[in-house]
């Protein structure tokens, strides 16, 4: 970075936070602001207002917990009015190292009376140690409204501001990159100027507006990012639409092949989103579409719809499931749903045996798998279809865009359908999920009466058997869950044995009670499942291996143990696993040890059934990084815009960039656009194939 200034050592620091060139460091985005426009001379302060004070420090001392770092941190402040300001902090030992006597500082806070020295002070101001040669631009640093930086490294919020407004000051105006149709609708100011009031606020800005990022400045550039981002993956999902692929027939019978199929009557919204995806396979360009819907919704029953569309054409399916116990659940499904058609459906995991494997091979291989479920198993080199048509990705966060990669090969141009259970809104999934179009189920299967959630201490578990017993007597199964923790489902299998054994002999020893968890045989949990699908065991006590899949109607009773230690979207998935039923269901959230964000999460499962506002709730409280994993997902690296602050512009920007893509007032500017996003993007945002 050319920049007077910065020398090697500066460079390093503000490149270790990505700011590598000299327009990294104009939309570095302040992360606050300040109103310093009131700069008073001591003399004149009165108590009560908000100033900033230009002064030199007079006196430090630190009290109380020296060692610790607490104590209490005073200074006095002296300027040419000859007025006193003192400045106070409690824990604040580490600005002994900091302040001292002599400097020229700037101060900003709010002035109240002191009755210990009888004079006036400020609570925890706000400072910034300036030099002399600050002195030139002492104007950046207050009378106005100010920028707050996020530092990196040494490089201070004062620093950078001074190396900011001089970029400014020494950049010619430069072309606005925006299409000039879409800043006149919008009424949007030009680049140049977003840029200086991002960073320099004109006099008479709204403080609020800027400090909620919506100054007309803030918002432009806001937008302008989201348009591009919008633009880039608008590009890239026409451009991969474009690819040759299975034009496959909707036929008279195909149609009557899935009626024939059909257990129940599909839902408006199953029947819309099989619409959306009969629609793509019909094209002869490969689709890449993102089913999503709450947990229980139906979005297997749409998946076999789509599976038979593809098998009735002379294809092959395959479904990949993230775990054994999905995958086997997955099988029992559809091979029920199949059988009457005739298809033959299998089940290829890690632990099927090598014999096992080579003679599932051998069937897929020669066409006569027509569903072929299964683990990465699937992804393995040596599976070999006679005719890929249509790959059903369930559970999308916990696969890698590789993986989905791998499987894709494993055909000519098949179809892709990805199912998730943690449904976001609409814009955001197909910002984050950039490649896929998406269908959303937001409808449940009728006669569904929303689960009843209560949390109950560990304390008072006695109740919650009893509550167990009662729903029991009356016909009903129920799960008593574990958590399992990252690695630790030894840990969890241990506990859940113990509460196998506890509740098996003890509390209920007339009942029969199941155990599953992850360290079983798959022929072990095979039957543990079968048992409890067929009723014979009432209770089923279990690690999370359940969390995704099981389909049992008759149990209406989850008991999640040790709440506290899950997530919200897994505690919202096992909970999932009843109300399945036309009877009223319960989840019981009991807990040991509850911390505040644990609480959050307890108290939002408590109050909602929404699956779309625990994963907002989720992403919230976890941030957008960790909730979608950010291997998985193609989000760019955002400088100004946040998905989660600015859905709103969000989904403007993004109506903006489909209707642009689509129809542009003129070829040339789509040309000029893709080559702004090459020339721009390539480096943040590694799409390499726009357009
Ligand atoms: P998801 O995969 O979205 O969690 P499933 O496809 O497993 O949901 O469906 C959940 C339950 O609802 C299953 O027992 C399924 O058979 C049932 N189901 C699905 N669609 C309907 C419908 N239209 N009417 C009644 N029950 C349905
Ligand atoms: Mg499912």
């Amino acid at each position: 970075m050319y920049v007077k200034g910065v020398g090697p050592a500066r460079a390093a620091m503000l490149e270790a936070k990505g700011l590598k060139i000299v327009e990294d460091l104009l939309s570095y985005a302040p992360f606050r602001y300040e109103d310093r426009s009131n700069v008073k001379q001591i003399g004149a302060l009165a108590p009560g207002e908000m100033a900033t004070v230009l002064a030199e420090v007079r006196t430090t001392r630190l009290s109380g917990f020296r060692r610790r770092g607490l104590g209490m941190f005073e200074a006095t402040f002296t300027d040419p009015s000859g007025g006193v300001l003192a400045g106070k902090w409690f824990h604040g030992g580490y600005l002994n190292d900091i302040l001292a006597p002599g400097q020229r500082i700037a101060l900003f806070g709010k002035v109240e009376y002191d009755s210990y020295s009888r004079g006036l002070a400020m609570m925890h101001p706000e400072f910034e140690i300036l030099s002399s040669d600050d002195d030139r631009d002492s104007s950046l640093h207050t009378g106005r409204v100010v920028p707050v930086y996020e530092a990196a490294g040494k490089v201070n919020t004062r620093v950078f501001r001074s190396l900011i407004h001089r970029v400014l000051e020494s950049l010619p105006p430069q072309n606005d990159p925006l299409p000039p149709h879409v800043l006149k609708q919008m009424k949007l100011p030009d680049r140049w100027t977003a840029i200086r009031g991002l960073h320099f606020p004109p006099p008479d800005s709204d403080l609020r507006l800027l400090n909620s990022f919506r100054s007309p400045a803030q918002f432009r550039l806001i937008f302008e990012e989201f348009f591009w981002l919008e633009c880039g993956l608008e590009l890239k999902r026409a451009r991969a639409r474009l690819d040759p692929g299975i034009g496959f027939q909707l036929t008279d019978r195909v149609r009557e092949r899935i009626k024939q199929m059909l257990p129940f009557k599909p839902t408006g919204a199953q029947k819309r989103v099989l619409a959306e995806i009969a629609h793509d396979m019909a094209a002869p360009h490969p689709m890449y579409r993102l089913l999503q819907g709450d947990v229980g919704s139906g979005k297997t029953l749409v998946a076999a719809e789509a599976a038979i569309i593809a098998i009735e054409n002379g294809f092959q399916v395959a479904v990949l499931a993230p775990t054994e116990i999905l995958a086997a659940q997955h099988y029992f499904y559809f091979k029920k749903l199949f059988q009457r058609l005739g298809y033959t459906t299998i089940l290829l995991t890690g632990s099927s045996t090598a014999r096992e494997k080579t003679q599932l091979k051998k069937l897929v291989a020669a066409g006569l798998a027509k569903v072929v479920i299964g683990t990465h198993a699937l992804l393995e080199a040596d599976v070999e279809f006679a005719k890929l048509g249509l790959a059903v990705v369930d559970e999308q966060h916990r696969f890698g865009v590789e993986q989905r990669q791998k499987l894709l090969e494993k055909g000519a141009h098949p179809d892709v359908l990805v199912m998730t259970a943690t449904p976001i809104p609409r814009t955001l999934a197909l910002t984050v999920y950039g490649d896929l179009d998406v269908s959303v189920i937001d409808e449940m299967p009728p006669g569904r009466k929303p689960i009843i959630t209560k949390h109950v201490e560990d304390s008072r578990v006695e109740q919650v058997y009893s509550f167990l017993r009662k729903h029991i007597d009356q016909g009903s199964q129920a799960y008593v869950v574990y958590p399992v923790i990252e690695e630790s489902e030894t840990q969890a299998m241990k506990a859940a044995q113990k509460m196998h054994e506890h509740l098996s002999r003890i509390v209920f020893p007339d009942l029969a009670v199941g155990l599953l968890h992850g360290k079983l045989s798959s022929d072990e949990k095979e039957s543990a499942m079968e048992r409890f699908q067929r009723g014979e065991s009432k209770i089923l006590v279990a690690t999370t291996v359940i969390e995704v899949g099981v389909d049992v109607p008759n149990a209406t009773v989850m008991v999640i143990e040790q709440a506290e230690r899950f997530g919200l979207a897994q505690l919202h998935q096992l909970r999932g696993r009843v109300g399945r039923g036309a009877e009223q269901s319960y989840c019981i959230l009991v807990t040991e040890k509850l911390n505040p964000a644990a609480s959050e999460r307890i108290r939002t499962l408590v109050e909602s059934n929404d699956g779309f506002y625990i994963s907002e709730m989720d992403m919230k409280l976890r941030g957008p990084g960790e909730f979608f994993g950010t291997r998985q997902s193609g989000l760019p690296a955002l400088h100004i815009g946040n998905i989660l602050r600015d859905p709103d512009i969000l989904e403007i920007a993004r109506n903006e960039a489909a209707a642009f893509v689509a129809h542009p007032p003129q070829e040339s500017d789509l040309r000029r656009a893709i080559e702004f996003i090459r020339d721009h993007w390539q480096r943040r945002y590694g799409l390499v194939q726009v357009g």
